[in-house]
This record gives structure tokens, C-alpha cells and sequence, in this order.
């Protein structure tokens, strides 16, 4: 508005020229602040999705490195989060990697400039010293070698005495010691919560990370909880996981079934579930014959299964019972799912998945 009534009244000749240039350069700030930060955004979204290990696949390499890192953990409390509610386990997980990505990338860059101005004194106190020239030297030296880096030039401390500077030596011990000072300083005023602040919500770079790999089917395997690795969202045909869990992650069972994968139960010819009540059983390699979501699953019978999810089992036996408080089963977890250490399941995802 104060723009607009001082346009008005010098709408002629220069003046008018020079009001009408600021008033759009005013006007322009907005969008032009904008689309730097969405093009940020956009540039590190694809630079992760190049250099980050967990982010440069598909879903299932994410799924990969979040399993990897929940065994890391051993945080029950996260692998229920994961089991329950996957998708938001997915997108916390995807909002920690860019996190860390921004903040170690701020840290490079810190340490990148910091060797550089301590390369530019040195090499400014060696040029002052073959031309025996004196401090004003020095710093024009000084200030060229970062002028690439740095809006910094020898303007900066027109004003300041330095005269009496002659030990280049010492001035670059000083410049050492003090800088780490600064950098803290600047270190801890930087926030990854802070740094989006700008952006829409849509534009931010865990958003569209969880755009790009979330848009997949995340309906789960009745029986176990494992996730359709689909990536179309109501896609045609069954829903199918190469890896299932162990089953009654989800919660659903109880006793014996327990300790079964259903890849494994479905090549069993005698083990029995109930899908509705207790009269009603039916045999596992008959699983679709129990209907609803079970007759939406393809699951092939498969003996090779995931030390992962044995190991998972006995780690947190004792949270399993409590969390389902029904899981008394648990106690016959067959000795061969003990043997298997946190890194052996660690390492069986790494090779399977
Ligand atoms: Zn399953
Ligand atoms: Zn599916």
C-alpha cells in the first residue's frame, strides 16, 4: 500500500523509473526467497536419493537399512512402532537420515572453509615475508585468496589499526586458536529444524523423500505383519513379500503357531489355524480357503528363513509376552532360533533383502 500512494504521486520521469524498479524488487523478494529454497530442497532431495545408502534405492533397500538399524537399537518399543504402524516408522526414519545428511553436510562445509582461511594466513604470511611487505599486504592477500568463499574484503576493517603488525607468524597462531571459538559458535545456532523453516511443508526434502517411497501398497501379511513390497498402490493381483516374519507379530496368534514362519507353515501338511473361531480350522497350505484378506496373499511355501526374525523373537522374548500378554507360546522357541547372534541377523538381511 505505501508503495502504491508514493508511485502515485511521483508517476513521472526518472523518479517514477527508479520507485517502480523498488517496488518490484520489493515485490519480488518473496518468490524469489521461495524458489531458492524449494530448488535447495530439491537439489539435496537428489542428492540423497544419489549418495545416501538408505535413499538410493527402492523401498525395499529402506525397509533393508530400518531393519538394520532397528537391530542396532534394540529399541522395543521402535520395532513395535515399525511392526503397527509402518508407515509412520518409515517416515521418521526417512526424516533422521535427512537430518543427519544436512547436519554432516554443514559440518563438512564448516571444516572445508576453516582449513581454507588457515591455508589462506599461511600463504598470505609467506608472500608478506619473500616481498618483506607489511600488514596491509597481508591482508589483501588475505582477503583475495577467500574472496570466492567469502563476502570479505579488506573494507571490512577499514578503520581497524594495524600498523604495528609485523609478526605474521603469530598472527596466524592467533587466527588458529581463535577460530575454533567462532565455529562453535556458529555450530551451535545451526538447527536441521530451523533449516526448512522456510519451506512449505510439501517442499521439504523428508517430505518428498516419503512421497517418493511411500506411495507403494503397505497392506501386511495377515499372519506376520510383513509389509507387500509392491510398489503400485492398489495394484492388481495378490500381495506377496519374499521374507514373512515370524507369525503373531501382528498379535493375531497365540500357542505354538507362534513359532512358525508362514513360509515354513505353508509347506507343513499338518498345522492347523483359526481364522475365526475355534471350530473353524484350516490347514496352512490351505490358508486361502480361509477367506478376506488371507485369499488377497500369495505366499509361497519356503523353508530358507530370515535369521532375523528368530533372533528378534528370543531378544525380546520377555517384551513380546507382556506386549501381547497372550503369548505364553513363546516359551517353545525351538533351540535352533537361539544360536543365531544380533550380528548374524544382521548380516542375513544384508544378504536376503
Ligand atoms: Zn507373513
Ligand atoms: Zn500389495
Amino acid at each position: 500500500m505505501k508503495y502504491y500512494s508514493i508511485f502515485q504521486k511521483y508517476c513521472h520521469g526518472a523518479t517514477s523509473v527508479a520507485i517502480f524498479g523498488e517496488i518490484i524488487c520489493q515485490k519480488l523478494k518473496e518468490p524469489f526467497e521461495q524458489s531458492v529454497y524449494k530448488k535447495t530442497a530439491r537439489d539435496l532431495t537428489d542428492e540423497m536419493r544419489t549418495n545416501c545408502e538408505s535413499l538410493n534405492g527402492n523401498r525395499s533397500n529402506l525397509e533393508k537399512h530400518i531393519l538394520k538399524a532397528l537391530a542396532e537399537e534394540e529399541d522395543f518399543d521402535k520395532y513395535m512402532n515399525y511392526i503397527d504402524n509402518p508407515r509412520d516408522h518409515f517416515k521418521s526414519f526417512i526424516r533422521d537420515e535427512v537430518s543427519r545428511y544436512i547436519t554432516d553436510k554443514f559440518s563438512e562445509n564448516i571444516k572445508l572453509l576453516q582449513q581454507k582461511i588457515m591455508k589462506a594466513a599461511h600463504e598470505s604470511t609467506e608472500h608478506v615475508q619473500v616481498n618483506r611487505g607489511d600488514a596491509g599486504l597481508w591482508l589483501k592477500s588475505f582477503t583475495q585468496q577467500l574472496s570466492d568463499e567469502l563476502i570479505f574484503s579488506e573494507k571490512d576493517l577499514s578503520g581497524v589499526k594495524h600498523d604495528d603488525v609485523d609478526d605474521f607468524n603469530l598472527l596466524e597462531d592467533v587466527l588458529r586458536n581463535k577460530l575454533p571459538a567462532i565455529i562453535s559458535d556458529i555450530s551451535s545456532r545451526f538447527n536441521t529444524e530451523t533449516f526448512p523453516v522456510k519451506l512449505d511443508c510439501k517442499d521439504r526434502p523428508d517430505e518428498l523423500l516419503t512421497d517418493h517411497f511411500c506411495q507403494c501398497c503397505w497392506v501386511q501379511c495377515p499372519f506376520c505383519g510383513a509389509i507387500c513390497t509392491n510398489t503400485i498402490v492398489n495394484h492388481d493381483g495378490d500381495h506377496s513379500v519374499p521374507y514373512h516374519r515370524s507369525i503373531g507379530l501382528n498379535g493375531i496368534y497365540t500357542s505354538n503357531l507362534s513359532t512358525h514362519i508362514c513360509t515354513s507353515a505353508v509347506a507343513s501338511s499338518n498345522l492347523y489355524f483359526y481364522p475365526n473361531d475355534p471350530d473353524d480350522k484350516v490347514l496352512w497350505r490351505d490358508y486361502r480357503r480361509a477367506g478376506g484378506v488371507y485369499a488377497d496373499w500369495s505366499i509361497t511355501p519356503d523353508l530358507s528363513e530370515l535369521p532375523y526374525w528368530k533372533w528378534f523373537v528370543c531378544r525380546f522374548q520377555k517384551d513380546l509376552e507382556k506386549y501381547y500378554k497372550k503369548f505364553e507360546g513363546y516359551v517353545e522357541i525351538p533351540d535352533e532360533w537361539r544360536k543365531y547372534s544380533k550380528q548374524e541377523a544382521i548380516e542375513s538381511v544384508n544378504k536376503y533383502l
